[in-house]
């Protein structure tokens, strides 16, 4: 057959080819959240339409929901107007929500994976274009705008143009230190942030073999960062033990013939690419951008570059990104000044992240100089990290403890930086302005990292803070 999981998942779901060329594809769940989906039912009752799926259709709130006070109204009116809305519509089509009192809120790619909704050899689609996360499981998921949001609502289908299928192997293992975010920051610094276009990243490799489930959902999280238009890992016992149990997977009986189902849409051991690259995991050293976007990172130990040690066509953007950072080429990464950590978000706000950055910071404290939050990206991965105690240790050294919520990754809600601040971000995108001040300066990393720098008021390398033999491996 030789045929790829991209390959038997949309020919499962292909309904037919559109004149144009794209495939009218049905989608398996639908994921909305309070930004993107009242203009979407605005636009449906203005054609009359009705939602056709709601079995299919879950929303929750995230992006606006402050992580402080959360009492109702909001002291934002448009974050009271879009969470109101986000209700009315809700209620209106038969669409369950998971509101600010729900146990189960959270942020939307955070959710879908814990509640079970997420399942393998699943069409997936969602207002936000990091739902390449729910790839981790083998699903096909797509981040879509407010008309296409208004389209799966109607039709419960996406207008979508057939993908390549770029294989990406990472082998060896990973050093001590280097965590999934530095192999996705390392690919997308290698393949460059238009190098997905067209494509569908396949993640596969020892490397990706011996990651758990949440640092899988890190990497597919950031597929689109490279402009991937999907990023999928084959399903694997790594993912059926993680989907035991969770409420909408199917138990018992039910649960065996599932996981046959699933093990079948895995990519054929000889199937076709479209193209390959292989990394040697060894390589990979723990990663920080430096510029203006997630393609523009280096290992801890190289200097920043400047535009005349880059090729001629990326001297203007290595400018830009210079001037904007106010950096200087040729200089170390190590010993930046940050004013803000953050850890977080629905790329490094999961259970796993809050543990390994709490192992970090026990027993030592914030720099004086720095403000640091720590905000879980749902209600359950709070309850859990306060169940453990993690709460305890992030307070004691001097980190907030927040809400559940989106915060600080896009700042459509009270946690946003001021002027020229430098954050320390565990989040997914370092664009001009994308954490609420126009001139604030963002440089991604791995929670670990981002646990670091906040410790030490500096960009530093995360190796040096604990033993080697203590460090995740
Ligand atoms: S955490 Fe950031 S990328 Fe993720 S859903 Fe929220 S705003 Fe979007």
């Amino acid at each position: 057959m030789r045929k790829t999981l991209l390959q038997k998942v949309w020919e499962n779901h292909a309904v037919r080819t559109l004149p144009t060329g794209q495939t009218q594809l049905f989608i398996g769940l639908h994921l909305i959240h309070e930004v993107t989906s009242p203009q979407a039912f605005d636009m449906l009752r203005m054609r009359g339409s009705t939602v056709a799926f709601p079995n299919r259709t879950f929303a929750t709130v995230d992006h606006i929901v402050p992580t402080l006070n959360q009492s109702r109204p909001f002291l934002d009116v448009l974050a009271e107007e879009m969470m109101s809305s986000l209700e009315k519509n809700c209620r209106e089509f038969g669409i369950p929500l998971y509101d600010i009192t729900n146990a189960n809120q959270g942020i939307v790619h955070v959710i879908g994976p814990e509640l079970g909704l997420t399942q393998p050899g699943m069409t997936i689609a969602c207002g936000d274009s990091h739902t390449s996360t729910h790839g981790a499981f083998g699903a096909i998921a797509f981040g879509i705008g407010t008309s296409q949001v208004r389209d799966v609502l109607a039709s419960q289908c996406l207008a979508i143009e057939p993908l390549k299928v770029r294989r990406i192997t990472v082998n060896g293992s990973m050093r001590g230190g280097v965590y999934a975010k530095d192999i996705i920051l390392d690919i997308i610094r290698r393949l460059g942030v238009k190098g997905g276009t067209g494509y569908a990243y396949e993640y596969g490799g020892e490397a990706f073999d011996g990651m758990s489930m949440e640092e899988r959902m890190t990497v597919c999280n950031m597929s689109i960062e490279g402009a991937a238009r999907v990023g999928y890992v084959n399903p694997d016992e790594t993912t059926f033990e993680y989907m035991k149990g969770r409420p909408f997977v199917p138990q018992g009986a039910a649960f065996d013939k599932a996981r046959a189902w699933w093990e079948s849409l895995a990519s054929d051991p000889d199937a076709n690419y479209d193209d390959e690259m292989e990394i040697d995991a060894a390589t990979i050293e723990p990663t920080v951008t430096w510029g203006i976007n997630p393609g523009q990172s280096i290992g801890i130990s190289e200097r920043i570059p400047s535009p005349s040690s880059v090729p001629a066509e990326e001297r203007a953007s290595v400018a830009e990104a210079l001037e904007f950072m106010s950096f200087r080429g040729g200089t170390p990464i190590m010993g930046t000044k940050i004013d803000v950590a953050f850890i977080g978000s629905c790329t490094n706000g999961r259970i796993s992240d809050l543990r390994e950055a709490a192992r970090l910071v026990k027993g030592q404290h914030v720099a004086k100089h720095v403000q640091a939050l720590v905000v879980p990206g749902s209600q359950s991965v709070r309850r859990l990290a306060e169940q453990e105690g993690l709460d305890k240790i992030f307070t004691e050294a001097g980190f907030e403890w927040r809400g559940a919520g989106c915060s600080m990754c896009l700042a459509m809600n009270p946690d946003q930086l001021q002027g020229r601040q430098i954050c320390a971000s565990a989040s997914n995108r370092n664009f001009k302005g994308r954490q609420g001040s126009p001139t604030g300066r963002t440089l991604l990393m791995s929670p670990a990292m981002v646990a670091a720098a906040a410790v030490a008021g500096e960009v530093v390398d995360t190796r040096r803070l604990v033993r080697t033999e203590e460090v995740h491996a």
